[in-house]
């Protein structure tokens, strides 16, 4: 072992440190937000390998995104210090799904080169068969139905509404559950249900691909679904050993048929369970952690549990009410720039997030942070990889990879321009079916002059798909397959593909002056793949050999990236951007789960858009806001413009949003909401330092902020000041007395 049971528990309390080392079986950590709850989990996965004696390929630890068990592999390679994490069995459930049916799927009778059909993929395919069977079911509605009809085996609504509002029988949608599934099948393809289900059915049929697991670990367990429930057991079932962590009240994806009910399952299913609380919120001044739990405490029937503050109170979180969106952006802009400079750089651009309810919230933000020339990055629900640039390249390497992707091939066979029309291409699809082979085989065959094809092609044509497309994607299958056995080299398709399509002059053709930014993201796609190759994700450790159980290599670095990009959906992206300029983060309120800042918005929190027109689950939705409230260390401020429109013009009023409507009184509504004794605070709350006054002031520039009760900060007006009672008596004194009062002098 590289640790010492010290190294382990030094960072831990007393709570914490039980719930490291329990010996009991089934371990169950139900704990609020901040309690240490993911810190206890990688700490117990270091004791289980260097104390318990467990060979960390043994162990696996499922998380809910890839951003977040990316970090966890970080600490506990930290931890251990030797790089024996990169053995661990670590990743979100999808993830490690699909690397037991790439090494295993055969033993289902699996394609090991399946590819994954990411939410757009489905969502295309269902549009079509319903269109074909023609019935007036919402596509979204069928794709939601067919998700729950998988994830639970059945599905419990009989009867679902059309777009005229006509209820129509689950008999169509069975249909189009069918067809949509024989689809997947004939292309190859599996859906983000069936990695899972999938997964499921193998460990069933086989337990042996586990017979080596000894111990299970889940992180977020309040957002797992039945099918992942199965699998977590699964997973375990030669030891039983299950640790989970979790808290109903951050349960956010119920629309994701997550149950809070899983919770009870694995109480009956596992008696004897070692239940353990933590009760100490580590993250949050002790003011923002009451504003929050005020907000959860709205709902009465949830499961009551202490969440105590280890930090002073720090500055009363602020509610903010703007005119428009756009004056809402640019408040929290100026505020942003202002708390940057009032802190002497000790608060700065990466130590911010904006988060939201839903992703097309970011439009005013993004354009005020642009125009303001501050750096930010987008993360979640922004969907990079569904950019359209992107999407064709991701789909010229998916034919690579996998050329019976039909969907992929007929999306690009006209893409660039090669005079291929819509007509043609779905005849020629309906042909493959016909002849039951993939429209790829088709058209080889037709090129090679075996004429199966009925459907007239000319011959101009013909020669661009057979000199262009089939050349092209034929000599870059073949540097997947390296004659002296180097190294795959991932980057060196993406390059050779972008310039045997003349990608940029394509986009320039199609998109004239707005080419650049999509020829940028381009270079950011490759950037991102030369990113992974890098950090050695293509070469991630092969699953144990178990027994003598045969293994498909899952050395495929393109299969990988590919896996990785579709489960992704986020590119994953550092706090610096290229030129080392800090970042601020924009991120949905579901993406920035588990993590933290010092200093938190949450813009629009309005009737509408939180609670969320579209849900009817009041509830979920106060949680989601009681999320992002607790993730912020030492600031937090809400806002809600008047209007949705700018100045009051064509949107309509909203209102705020009832979860905070009755509290209101609890948040800072006036004046301005940081000064000095306010940065002390947060200095303490963050154990930075502040530096000295003169510093600072120097070079404050005079307040810009549209908003007429922000108003220009004036250090010798106590009552103006945001901070709470406690530092009262400090005020009175100058700020350069209050800065050594602070520090014991
Ligand atoms: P969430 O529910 O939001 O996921 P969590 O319970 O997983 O929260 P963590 O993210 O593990 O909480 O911890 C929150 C913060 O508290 C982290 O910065 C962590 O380093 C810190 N922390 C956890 N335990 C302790 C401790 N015993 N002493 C000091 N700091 C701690
Ligand atoms: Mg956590």
């Amino acid at each position: 072992p590289s640790t010492t049971a010290d190294d382990i528990f030094k960072s831990l309390n007393q709570a914490q440190r039980r719930a490291v080392s329990s010996e009991a079986p089934t371990v169950a950590i139900l704990a609020g937000p901040g309690s240490g709850k993911t810190h206890t989990l990688t700490s117990r996965v270091v004791w289980l390998i260097d104390h318990v004696g467990f060979k960390p390929c043994d162990v696996i630890v499922a998380t809910f995104t890839v951003k977040a068990s990316n970090e966890m592999k970080t600490r506990i390679g930290h931890a251990l210090g030797d790089g024996r994490e990169k053995k661990i069995i670590l990743g979100t459930f999808h993830s490690i799904a699909r690397r037991y049916l790439a090494a295993y799927g055969k033993l289902i009778g699996l394609d090991p080169k399946f590819g994954i059909a990411d939410d757009s993929d489905s969502r295309g395919v269902i549009k079509r068969i319903l269109k074909r069977l023609d019935t007036p079911i919402d596509p979204p509605v069928a794709r939601a139905w067919i998700s729950k009809r998988k994830a639970k085996g059945t599905s419990d609504e009989q009867v679902v509404k059309a777009k005229n509002g006509q209820a129509v029988e689950s008999k169509a949608l069975e249909q189009c559950y069918q067809e949509y599934q024989e689809h997947l099948e004939r292309s190859n393809l599996l859906d983000y249900d069936d990695l899972l289900v999938r997964c499921v059915e193998l460990l069933r049929k086989f337990p042996h691909c586990v017979s080596n697991i000894q111990t299970v670990l889940i992180d977020e367990y309040q957002d797992t679904n039945g099918v992942q429930y199965d699998l977590m057991k699964l997973f375990a079932q030669k030891h039983r050993r299950i640790t989970i962590v979790g808290d109903p009240d951050q349960s956010i994806y119920g629309w994701r048929s997550a149950e809070i009910r899983n919770l009870h399952r694995l109480l009956r299913d596992f008696p004897g369970t070692d239940e353990i609380s933590l009760e100490e919120n580590y993250r949050s001044s002790s003011s923002i952690l009451t504003a929050s739990l005020n907000v959860i405490q709205q709902d009465e029937d949830r499961y009551k549990k202490v969440l105590k503050p280890v930090h002073d109170r720090g500055s009363r979180p602020v509610l903010r009410k703007l005119k428009g969106p756009t004056q809402e952006a640019e408040w929290i802009v100026s505020e942003i720039k202002r708390m940057r400079l009032l802190s002497g750089n000790m608060i700065n651009f990466d130590d911010v997030a904006i988060l939201l309810r839903s992703a097309s919230l970011s439009r005013h933000i993004e354009s005020v942070l642009g125009r303001e020339g501050i750096s930010y990055r987008m993360v979640g629900g922004f969907k990079f990889y569904e950019r359209a640039e992107i999407k064709i390249v991701l789909d010229y390497m998916r034919i690579i990879h996998q050329p019976d992707n039909n969907d992929a091939l007929a999306r690009i066979i006209n893409v660039p321009k090669r005079g291929i029309g819509e007509t043609t291409i779905k005849s020629l699809l309906e042909e493959a079916e016909r002849n039951s082979m993939s429209l790829w085989d088709l058209l080889d065959k037709h090129c090679r002059g075996d004429r199966i094809a009925k459907t007239t092609i000319r011959k101009n044509i013909e020669q661009k798909i057979s000199g262009e497309l089939i050349r092209l994607i034929g000599s870059l299958r073949r540097k997947l397959r390296p004659n002296d056995g180097a190294p795959i080299n991932l980057v060196d398709i993406i390059q050779q593909l972008l310039r045997d399509l003349q990608f940029e002059k394509y986009l320039e053709d199609t998109y004239g002056p707005e080419y650049e930014s999509r020829w940028a993201n381009i270079q950011e796609f490759v950037n991102l793949a030369e990113e992974f190759a890098r950090q050695g994700q293509l070469e991630e450790e092969p699953l144990p050999v178990v027994d003598s159980l045969e293994q498909a290599p899952d050395n495929d670095v393109l299969a990988k990236f590919l896996a990785n990009v579709t489960l992704a959906s986020d590119k994953q992206t550092e706090d610096k951007d290229q030129e080392g300029k800090r970042l601020v983060t924009v991120s949905t309120i579901h993406a920035a789960k588990g993590l933290e800042w010092p200093v938190v918005f949450i813009p629009a929190v309005y009737k509408g858009s939180i609670p969320h027109i579209r849900s009817d689950d009041d509830d979920e939705e106060r949680r989601l806001l009681y999320v992002a409230m607790t993730r912020a260390k030492a600031l937090l401020y809400l806002s809600c413009p008047l209007y949705t429109g700018n100045n009051g013009g064509s949107g309509g009023a909203v209102a705020l949003s009832p979860f905070v409507e009755d509290l209101a009184s609890g948040f800072l509504q006036r004046g301005p909401s940081f000064d000095r004794p306010v940065m002390t605070q947060v200095a303490k709350i963050l154990r930075r330092n502040l530096p000295p006054d003169d510093v600072i002031y120097k070079g404050m520039p005079a307040m810009t902020a549209p908003e007429d009760n922000l108003f220009p900060i004036d250090p010798n007006h106590p009552q103006q000041s945001a901070t709470v009672d406690s530092d009262r008596n400090n005020q009175h004194a100058g700020p350069r007395k209050r800065q050594k009062l602070q520090n014991g002098q």
